[in-house]
C-alpha cells in the first residue's frame, strides 16, 4: 500500500495544520482503511451517487413549482411518476451492477499509470483547472463522434434507442442508457484522465473527482429539460446546455455534442436545430409584439 505523504515536492516537511479541511478528511479516509483499493472504490462510488442524485434533486423540485414552468423546453410534456420511477430503477440497477464493478477496476489501472491517490496536499488549483479543461475538450470530441456512430442503423436500433426513449428528458435520464452505451461513452469520461496520466505521469485522484463531478453537473443540466436565464449557455455562447441537447432528444437528429457547440457547428450537424431555434425566436418576438399591441389598445 502507498502511504499518505505529507511532503512537498522539494521535500519540505508539512505539518497536519498546513492541510485544509478537505485534505485532512481525505487523509483520514485513506488511513482508516487497510486497503487503498477498497477506500478508493468506496469514495468514488459515494461521490458519484451523491453528485448524481444531488444534482437531479433541484430539477425534480422545480417540476412542482409553477414559477419555473415558463423555463421548460417542452412544457407540454409531463414527467409522470411512472416515467421517473422506471428511469430511477434502471439507473440504480446500472450503478450497482455495472458501474460499481467498473469503479473497483479503476484503482489498479490508475496506479499502474502512476496516478496519485492518497497524497496530500492536493495539487494547486491552477493545475487542477487546466487538466479539467483538457478532459472537457477530450470528452466532448470523443462523445461527438461516438454519439454520431451510435445513431447509425444497427447501433441505434440495438444500443442507443434506449437513451432516446425519453423524447422530453429530465435530469435522471442523463445515465439512462444501454450498458454498451455506458461503456462506450463512459470511456470518453474516464479515458481522458487515464490517457493524461499515462502520458504525463502527473495527475491526482482529486482532479479526476472534480472532473467527474463537473461532467455529471453538465450532463444532468443538459438533460434537465430546463433552460433558465442563468444557465451557463447564456454566459458562454459555445456551451451546449439543455437547450442544445433537448433538441437532440426531441428531434432525434442534430446536436450530437455534450458540453460544447463547436463540433456540431463545424460539421454542420446543427442546421435543423438552428432553423428551429430561429423560428422559435421569431414566434416569441411576434407574440411579444401582439401582447404589446393589445396592451396599448386597452390603454387607449
Ligand atoms: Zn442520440
Ligand atoms: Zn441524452
Amino acid at each position: 500500500m502507498k502511504f499518505v505523504s505529507f511532503t512537498f515536492n522539494n521535500n519540505n516537511t508539512l505539518s497536519i495544520n498546513d492541510l485544509n479541511f478537505v485534505e485532512r478528511a481525505w487523509d483520514e479516509w485513506f488511513k482508516s482503511f487497510n486497503n487503498e483499493l477498497i477506500a478508493t472504490a468506496l469514495i468514488s462510488f459515494l461521490m458519484h451517487e451523491i453528485v448524481y442524485f444531488g444534482r437531479c434533486l433541484p430539477f425534480w423540485i422545480a417540476d412542482f413549482i409553477p414559477y419555473f414552468q415558463k423555463y421548460k423546453l417542452q412544457p407540454k410534456e409531463v414527467n409522470t411518476v411512472q416515467k421517473q420511477w422506471k428511469c430511477m430503477k434502471s439507473v440504480l440497477l446500472a450503478h450497482f451492477l455495472m458501474e460499481l464493478p467498473l469503479i473497483f477496476s479503476f484503482h489498479p489501472v490508475a496506479t499502474l499509470f502512476g496516478m496519485e491517490i492518497t497524497t496530500v496536499p492536493f495539487p494547486h488549483w491552477h493545475k487542477i483547472a487546466y487538466q479539467v479543461a483538457v478532459f472537457f475538450v477530450f470528452e466532448d470530441t470523443f462523445h461527438y463522434w461516438f454519439h454520431r456512430l451510435l445513431h447509425y442503423g444497427p447501433f441505434y436500433k440495438y444500443i442507443h434507442k434506449q437513451h432516446h426513449e425519453y423524447s422530453a428528458p429530465f435530469g435522471l435520464t442523463a445515465e439512462y442508457a444501454h450498458p454498451i452505451e455506458v461503456l462506450i461513452l463512459g470511456t470518453g469520461t474516464i479515458g481522458g484522465p487515464l490517457l493524461w496520466v499515462a502520458l504525463t505521469n502527473d495527475l491526482h485522484l482529486i482532479t479526476v473527482f472534480i472532473w467527474i463531478s463537473l461532467r455529471l453537473f453538465q450532463t444532468i443540466d443538459a438533460h434537465s429539460g430546463y433552460d433558465f436565464p442563468w444557465s451557463l449557455r447564456h454566459l458562454l455562447p459555445f456551451w451546449a446546455g439543455a437547450e442544445h441537447h433537448d433538441y437532440h432528444h426531441m428531434a432525434f437528429v442534430n446536436c450530437f455534442s455534450t458540453s460544447f457547440r463547436w463540433w456540431d457547428h463545424i460539421m454542420g450537424t446543427d442546421l435543423m436545430y438552428k432553423t428551429y431555434r430561429k423560428k422559435k425566436d421569431e414566434a416569441a418576438k411576434n407574440l411579444k409584439r401582439i401582447n404589446e399591441k393589445e396592451k396599448k389598445a386597452k390603454v387607449n
